[in-house]
């Protein structure tokens, strides 16, 4: 600091620091968050219980990166998605330093596209089949921001590739719903649909275009458009006068063919055989295109508005062909992290987060500041361990102790350094007695 100031400041130096001077502190961008540790601690219990119960039933942890190419996206959830049209964050073309050309990057606005991706470029296709696989990490998207609708949040993602079997929809939904019934969350709606193939969708289509045609001006701008270019995208609609039109729409359920309603009749058959209530909801659609037979989705009436899903998934079983590789069935589910935390903290109730540390080293007096770290790495043997090296009178650090939650403060004075002993204090019940360093391990068990 001195050095800037002694010198006389030049104009850029002067224009430097009138601009440092003038700007307000700067805050993360919009829609984006940080979770600190008292929420935290909803994440982590959320994201544990995740892996336990994707290990459970036999799935494998990945790490994907958060940058894909375009294509994947576009080709994977479908050009006319909300998500490719409105929400991608595209990064600037980087041109690699050897002369590649640039390449057009985005993050990834979700993760099944790039499971797959990484399921063929691995080679786990040449492997016994199906691969069961999971991830957790962040997503993008740039929507608008609202309560538990963020720009970054966090996905559990789980993955089913390389069978057709519709069993494998019921185990993605079990395992998934089990999840959030080991979490405590309760009343939880189970909305399920079969969306149809390749094979019944587009007279499907056809039926719901002929439906709407007649009704389009009673629509609203996008779902105009989208009569014609992606028809099925109008049941995702929220607004009231799209809402009223739904009700006489032909049902998709309805138009499926043997193949789809005989895998759909064995979804609901093994869901009941699980003792898994669910609705059918032959509205539900599901936002991206990549979808083939069975859809499904968890709803929470608590959460509230557009925001109550806390995951869904289904089956996609074009997807792989999609990004050009050979055709692979799938299936799969994304729940939101952080909805689920939210329902943990504020619903349920049952996360309250740790202490910093269970262990407060607490010293009265200068020069103990080694004392101090060596009773703090003895006290870590069993138990985590702060030590507060601050130049505090010793009421102050009571307080602060008494404030964060920690179970035992260990006090030293010099003296008691010099004898290697500690007053160790109960935080909970006051008591309070003299320990030597080397019974510490016993005194705080
Ligand atoms: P989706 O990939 O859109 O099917 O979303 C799956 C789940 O991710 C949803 O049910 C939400 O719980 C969560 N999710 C999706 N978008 C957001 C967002 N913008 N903010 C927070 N959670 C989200």
């Amino acid at each position: 600091m001195s050095r800037l100031f002694d010198r006389t400041p030049g104009p850029a130096r002067v224009s430097r620091l009138a601009r440092v001077a003038n700007s307000s502190p700067i805050k993360a961008a919009r829609g984006v968050r940080d979770i600190l540790p008292a929420e935290r601690a909803a994440f982590v219990a959320v994201e544990r219980a995740a892996r336990d119960r994707a290990r459970r039933f036999g799935y494998q942890e990945v790490e994907l990166p958060i940058v894909e190419p375009v294509e994947l996206i576009e080709r994977g959830v479908g050009g006319d998605t909300d998500v490719a049209r409105k929400e991608l964050y595209r990064l600037e073309p980087h041109g690699d330093s050897d002369g590649e050309p640039a390449s057009r990057l985005v993050l990834r606005p979700e993760a099944t596209a790039s499971m797959v991706r990484a399921y063929f470029q691995g080679g786990l296709n040449q492997g016994p089949q199906p691969v069961r696989l999971f991830t957790i990490g962040p997503l993008f998207r740039h929507d608008k921001p609202q309560h538990l609708r963020y720009r970054q949040f966090i996905q559990f993602d789980v993955e089913v590739i390389g069978d057709p079997s519709p069993a494998y929809d019921v185990e993605v939904i079990e395992m998934t719903w089990r999840w959030l019934e080991e979490l405590g969350i309760e009343h939880v709606s189970l909305e399920l649909n079969s969306i149809g193939d390749g094979n019944c969708r587009p007279q499907y289509l056809r039926a719901l275009q002929d439906y709407y045609r007649p009704l389009k001006d009673r629509l609203h701008g996008d779902c105009q458009r989208r009569v014609e270019d992606n028809p099925l995208r109008l049941f995702d609609c929220k607004e009231p006068q799209c809402e009223a039109l739904k009700a006489s729409a032909p049902r998709i359920t309805d138009h499926l063919c043997e193949a789809c309603a005989v895998a759909f009749e064995e979804v609901k058959a093994m869901l009941d055989a699980a003792g898994l209530e669910y609705r059918v909801n032959p509205y539900l659609v599901r936002g991206l295109d990549y979808y083939t037979r069975t859809v499904f989705e968890y709803q929470h009436a608590a959460l509230g508005g557009a925001q109550n899903s806390l995951g869904g998934g289904g089956r996609y079983d074009r997807l792989a062909s999609d990004l050009g590789y050979p055709d692979t069935p799938g299936v799969g589910f994304a729940g939101g992290v952080d909805r689920v935390a939210h329902m943990l903290q504020h619903e349920v109730g049952t996360v309250t987060p740790p202490p910093a540390a269970d262990v407060l080293v607490l010293t009265m007096g200068d020069g103990l500041d080694r004392a101090a770290a060596h009773v703090g790495r003895i006290c870590r043997e069993v138990a985590s361990t702060a030590v507060d090296y601050s130049a505090r009178s010793l009421r102050a650090k009571m307080r602060a102790a008494d404030k964060s939650g920690a179970r035992w403060a260990a006090i030293m004075n010099a003296d008691e350094a010099a004898r290697r002993v500690v007053q160790l204090r109960n935080l909970v019940t006051g008591d309070q007695r003299e320990v030597a360093w080397d019974e510490l391990a016993e005194g705080l068990a």
